[in-house]
């Protein structure tokens, strides 16, 4: 048997540019397999269920878990390899905090089939039909995995060793977390404090941005398609929404750096518990509409018809971290209880 370590990669709810990304580290993916036995990592081999079922327990060295836990099947496939593994890494911003596929936490399960199944213009389904857990067929019982109504991050299903954010993560950042873990494998170098998000850095991606800030305040925001920004200054400052005084830096603020805001894809910062509620505190030390010599009731009349020109709030500020946040979901039952189910 091979004494390299191993390696797993596997997805659940994603969209299959974090598996795309490691192949982002260009020619060093044959330093990978150099370095890695790959175990189980289905998107690139036929790998099987029963094959990692018949592994024994933490016999996988490090697995890189990408994808929020939207089905039963991926919450599973969660429990499965992190009894298998010994170093279970939350990989992208799916698994870190949810990321896209927690947006439907701001509506249900319900709603979400209506909009798949039966309302989009694109889908013809006279017969009505939704996917069911159990149909019976005269072949025998099929079965589907049974789709939550809410969305949950890799940590709330079962412990995390590590996180390493971004939608996907960025090459460098991949190669360097991989070149640590291998290090620690092989030589028994120093592995990071259990929890620690890695491959990012501390600051806000507006310490690793350029563009020039001004201090200016605003009074309407745009969204991109409306103006065209001026090159050299900061984004925020013009009125496009840019996410950066609330994000995690590491990936080099290459969003603003071609004119479009950071959509926050790194996570918060270190003691941030809500990235959503930072960026509105953000939002609001640059919204100026007067001051306090006039009217409270004007004020906040003005105040609100500069927020009326965000689109979309809640998925702006939280497009990325709505497992994680304090709201987690919406209210869904209408009864003034904080659903988590
Ligand atoms: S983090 Fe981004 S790239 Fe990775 S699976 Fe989620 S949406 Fe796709
Ligand atoms: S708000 Fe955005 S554009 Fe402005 S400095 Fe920060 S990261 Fe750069
Ligand atoms: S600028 Fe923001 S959205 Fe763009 S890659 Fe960096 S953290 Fe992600």
């Amino acid at each position: 048997m091979s004494e390299k370590p191993k390696l797993a990669m596997y997805w659940a709810a994603s969209c299959g540019g974090c598996e795309i990304s490691v192949l982002n580290i260009g020619d060093k993916i044959l330093t990978v397999d150099e370095i890695f036995d790959l175990v189980f990592f289905p998107c690139i081999a036929d790998f099987k269920h029963h094959d990692l079922e018949a592994y024994p327990d933490a016999y996988i060295d490090v697995c890189l878990f990408n994808g929020a836990i939207r089905t039963s099947e991926n919450e599973d496939m969660a429990k499965l390899l992190r009894r298998k593994s010994k170093v279970l890494v939350a990989y992208g911003s799916c698994a870190y905090e949810g990321s896209i596929p927690a947006l439907s936490n701001l509506t249900t399960k319900e709603a979400t089939f209506n909009t798949v199944y039966f309302e989009n213009l694109s889908i013809d389904n006279p017969d009505q039909i939704s996917p069911q857990v159990e149909t019976e067929v005269p072949e025998g019982l099929l079965t589907l995995p049974s789709f939550y109504n809410t969305v949950k991050s890799l940590d709330q299903v079962v412990d995390v060793d590590y996180y390493l954010p971004g939608c996907p993560p960025e090459p460098e950042q991949i190669w360097a977390v991989l070149e640590v873990v291998a290090n620690a494998l092989i030589n028994d170098g120093p592995l990071p404090p259990a929890g620690s998000i890695i491959g990012a850095g501390t600051v806000a991606v507006c310490e690793e941005c350029n563009l020039e800030k001004n201090v200016k305040s605003i009074t309407h925001f745009y969204r991109p398609y409306e103006i065209q920004p001026e090159p050299g200054l900061c984004l925020l400052e013009q009125g496009l929404i840019c996410v950066g005084p609330a994000t995690r830096a590491g990936c080099g603020a290459l969003c603003p750096q071609v004119g479009m805001g950071c959509r926050g894809c790194y996570g918060p910062l270190d003691g941030v518990e809500d990235q959503g509620a930072k960026m509105l505190s953000a939002i609001a030390s640059v919204v100026g509409v007067g001051d306090s010599t006039q009217e409270e009731h004007e004020l906040e009349a003005k105040i609100n018809a500069v927020m009326d020109t965000i689109a979309d709030p809640s998925g702006t500020f939280y497009r990325f971290s709505m497992a994680h946040s304090l709201l987690r979901r919406v209210r869904a039952n209408g009864n003034g209880k904080k659903e988590v189910s």
